[in-house]
């Protein structure tokens, strides 16, 4: 490590630490990332079975449009040119299909075209859907990140404070139709709540960034990390990695660095934390929070988790519409997230990626082969195998997993057709597996849940120098985790100094 003084440790390679890391480099201070997994990333990486390359956790985003926040953030950050966005399909980017009556629903990435489509499948229901869509844009009409010139601040105080409406309640206030209330509780999929306890604000900052616009990556969110590397590599970050940090040291109310697994110390001034929040009283020295935030933060919930097959399309022709959009067969009104040990016939998704940008790219054929298969899924499935090692994790884990993914392959051939029965799979990812990769106490796929009960931690906390960041502290996805690191960026630099300077930036 250089001998210069070092300004910030950053905790957590993932997309929001990256952020932040590359924020506060490009301003001239001297960051080191520390990252336990062996490669950087966090839940932006990319494993390969039999060639096929899989992305862990990205298939779409939004705010990518020229002039919409990725976009300028990245130029700002000097990665934009690193990376290539596809642009989804014109037919629409998720097709829902409901499994009891066969309807098929798209969503589009423009207000209009979702409009239209909702309407010709529901024409009853017209006055509705405008006004279940002119709710969602007026809401993010206030939204900093989807307007770059409302300031930040005010926003970030009343977004913490505010009384949120739950969204079932909006929803059927507007339109009664089931399936149709489905199909707009459905970007509940992209922040993981369950919709029973979701609130109106939450849903409509995911569900805007979708309905203005949606791309793939050239080469998922592993090109992202790629291209974040090699400009924090330009601005003299460290990234160290294979190697935990097992405490947060404060002393008098302020950070004075940390130590790493192999008890090496790395004294700074200031820690930004963005692994799970409710790790992080565990890390500080004892007592740095008081007992009511430390209990508090320690019982946020996770966002849900999910059982995923990632497998070999053996007969593509059998499921034409992956070559374009991300199938999801759902059931009726709210429960896209019922517990699937209660209701045996719950949500599933499929995704090929790489095959829906090869549209795009014909470099890559192997990663065409590849497909995804989710359900929705419970820590409760698999807290009996969690004390065991993941190396050494026995027999009865592996058979409930061959079960779960003969089940699920299963449920996707009852949901989307015999097609699906020729999915090999490769590997699988279980509540357990999310907890081991992404540090989620019950292996929740965003972090923590942003529901109407539970209270939104900021980035600032009441030891000087200590910040959070990341891991569904602020909002979800890859969009909302770069914001997470934009904010904390700011809450060191100056919250509008830094947003100025990002968005004004050309
Ligand atoms: C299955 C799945 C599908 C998804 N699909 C999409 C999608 O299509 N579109 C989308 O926008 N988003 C998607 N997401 C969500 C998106 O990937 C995440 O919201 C985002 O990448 C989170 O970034 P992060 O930086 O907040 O956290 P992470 O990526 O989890 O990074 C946190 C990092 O901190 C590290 N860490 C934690 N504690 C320590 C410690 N003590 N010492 C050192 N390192 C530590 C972890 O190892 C980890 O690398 C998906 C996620 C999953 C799991």
């Amino acid at each position: 490590m250089s001998s210069r003084k070092i300004d910030t440790i950053v905790i957590g390679s993932g997309i929001s630490g990256l952020t932040v890391a590359g924020l506060l480099a490009k301003n001239g201070r001297r960051v080191v990332i520390v990252e336990r997994n062996r490669k950087p990333g966090g839940a932006l990486r990319r494993f390969t079975r039999d060639g096929i390359p899989f992305d862990i956790g990205f298939h779409y985003t939004g705010g990518l449009g020229r002039g919409q926040i990725l976009d300028v953030l990245w130029r700002y950050l000097g990665v934009r040119p690193e990376i290539t966005p596809v642009p989804m399909h014109p037919d629409g980017y998720d097709y829902f299909r409901f499994r009891a009556s066969g309807t098929e629903v798209r969503a589009y990435y423009s207000y209009e075209r979702a409009g239209e489509q909702m309407c010709a499948v529901f024409p009853d229901e017209a006055a509705g859907i405008a006004r279940y869509l002119g709710t969602i844009k007026n809401i993010c009409g206030k939204i900093p990140f989807y307007d770059l010139d409302l300031p930040l601040s005010p926003f970030l105080r009343d977004f913490f404070s505010s009384q949120d409406r739950p969204l079932p309640e909006a929803i059927a206030s507007m339109v009664k139709n089931p399936e149709l209330q489905a199909v707009l509780a459905a970007p509940a999929f992209l922040y993981g709540v369950p919709p029973a306890k979701a609130g109106l604000t939450m849903h409509a900052a995911v569900a805007h960034s979708y309905y203005q616009g949606a791309w793939g990556i050239r080469g998922g969110g592993q090109a992202v990390v790629d291209g974040f590397l090699k400009t924090l590599t330009g601005h003299g970050v460290e990234i160290l990695t294979g190697q935990g940090v097992e405490k947060i040291e404060v002393g008098n109310g302020c950070i004075n660095g940390v130590t790493l697994a192999d008890r090496r110390r790395i004294p700074a001034g200031q820690v930004i934390y963005t692994g799970h929040p409710a790790h992080l009283p565990d890390l500080v020295t004892p007592g740095s929070f008081r007992p009511a935030f430390t209990h508090r933060i320690k019982g946020l919930e996770d966002t849900i988790s999910m059982f995923t097959v990632f497998g070999r399309m053996n007969r593509p022709a059998a499921l034409p519409a992956l070559d374009r959009a991300n199938l999801y067969c759902i059931n009726r009104g709210f429960d896209l997230m019922a517990d699937p040990a209660a209701v045996g016939n719950g949500s599933v998704l499929l995704t090929a990626p790489g095959r829906r940008d090869l549209n795009a790219f014909d470099d890559d054929r192997r990663s065409g082969d590849g497909v995804i298969l989710m359900r929705p899924a419970n820590w409760s499935e698999t807290a009996r195998f969690s004390r065991e090692n993941s190396r050494t994790r026995g027999a009865g884990y592996r058979e409930w997993k061959t079960a779960a993914t003969k089940n699920l392959i299963e449920r996707a051939a009852a949901g989307f057709g015999e097609g699906c029965l020729g999915i090999e799979p490769l590997a699988a990812g279980s509540p357990l597996t999310f907890r081991d990769e992404l540090g989620s106490p019950a292996g929740g796929i965003y972090g923590v849940q942003h529901n109407l009960q539970q209270f939104v931690a900021r980035a600032r906390t009441k030891v000087q120098g200590l910040y959070l960041s990341g891991q569904g502290s602020l909002m979800t996805g890859l969009l909302g985790a770069s914001m997470a690191g934009l904010v904390t960026a700011g809450e060191i630099m100056g919250l509008e100094e830094t947003w100025d300077k990002v968005r004004k930036w050309q």
